[in-house]
């Protein structure tokens, strides 16, 4: 059994931001990044599954995602924060200190005076039939990650926000045709992204249109859709399909804690990052559905590590 003052749950922007300021402030935090093999919590969080950050300050050429995750990490592990690759599969706020259990634990491995977390958020996903059935087989919901193999085909992403537009220009490096299924008329994208994308000569859009099945045996093979106008279904012929509607957060290890949460799940915190369990801090896109930016995320992260060391000051641990 392990005991750390700081236990940071998450290492995207808000948990690794939260490392860097415990670690500087020497309460050895303990970092428990996710697992690689997790699509919802890898470590380094979202930004793993992104393509050029523009808007980050500091760097006026643009950052891929994952070299600045890396950078982050490295930052964290320069002032002695502990990264472990494991998920935490129970937390326990009944008694102090809290407890944890890790992957594979029977037992809780980890005690801890505060608990961070910043388990981030995961992408929603349509649930119509063949989704389940096709994630991976020419579903995806990560461009970086898949869109290489969609060299030459003719593809679609559904979604209208900023990650939908996103995933769309960076798709079109590799595919004929990127088509974007929107439900509504009009994008909910920033202007900037919308513009590059209503721009762009291999993007079409299929306005007012919902997916309700993914088709094909083995692999992709076209998507039923239904306008949402007329009621009218047609098929679209694509070999591919990116899901980008936006996300859920992780808060399963939260529940039954006493850690509120809204009607959306997300993690209710404030003032600051505190939540309604004293000693339990809340960081990033966990707590936040409004901004989930990277820059907002880090933002919080510093906040709940300078909370949780005024908090542990003023109880004498
Ligand atoms: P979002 O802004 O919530 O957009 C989700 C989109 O998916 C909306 O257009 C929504 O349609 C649509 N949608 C939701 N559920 C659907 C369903 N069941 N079927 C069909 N369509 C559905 O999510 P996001 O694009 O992931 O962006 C999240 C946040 O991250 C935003 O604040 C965004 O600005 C930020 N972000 C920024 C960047 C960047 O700056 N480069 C990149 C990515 C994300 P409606 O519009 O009809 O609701």
């Amino acid at each position: 059994m392990t005991h750390t003052r700081v236990l940071i749950i998450g290492s995207g922007p808000a948990g690794l931001t939260a490392a860097i300021y415990s670690a500087r402030a020497q309460l050895s935090p303990i970092v428990i990044e996710g697992e690689p093999s997790s699509t919802s919590d890898q470590p380094g969080g979202q930004l793993m599954l992104t393509t050029d950050i523009e808007n980050f300050p500091g760097f006026p050429e643009a950052i891929s995602g994952p070299e600045l995750m890396t950078r982050m990490r490295a930052q964290a592990e320069r002032f002695g924060a502990d990264l472990r690759v494991s998920k935490v599969q129970r937390l326990d706020a009944s008694s102090r200190p809290f407890r944890a259990w890790l992957s594979g634990d029977d037992e809780p491995s980890i005690t801890a005076d505060t608990v961070i977390l910043a388990t981030g958020a995961r992408s929603l996903m349509l649930n119509v039939p063949g989704e389940d059935r096709l994630l991976s087989h020419g579903l995806s919901t990560c461009a970086t990650c898949d869109g290489f193999f969609f060299r030459g085909h003719d593809i679609a992403v559904v979604g209208g926000g900023d990650s939908a537009m996103e995933e769309a220009l960076f798709l079109t490096r590799f595919a004929t045709s990127v088509t974007i299924i929107h439900r509504r008329d009009s994008l909910r994208a920033s202007r900037i992204m919308q513009d590059r994308a209503l721009n762009h000569e291999k993007i079409k859009f299929a306005w007012n249109s919902q997916v309700t099945e993914v088709l094909g045996d083995s692999s992709v093979s076209g998507l039923r859709l239904r306008d949402t106008v007329t009621g009218e279904d047609r098929v679209l012929d694509v070999t591919g399909v990116f899901v980008a509607i936006g996300h859920v957060p992780n808060t399963s290890i939260v529940d039954g804690t006493g850690v509120e949460m809204d009607p959306n799940g997300y993690v209710i915190s404030g003032p600051g990052s505190h939540t309604a369990i004293d000693g339990i801090f809340a960081a990033g896109d966990v707590q936040d559905h409004e901004y989930r930016q990277a820059i907002t995320s880090a933002g919080s992260g510093c906040m709940a590590a300078m909370d949780a060391e005024r908090w542990l000051e003023s109880r004498e641990f």
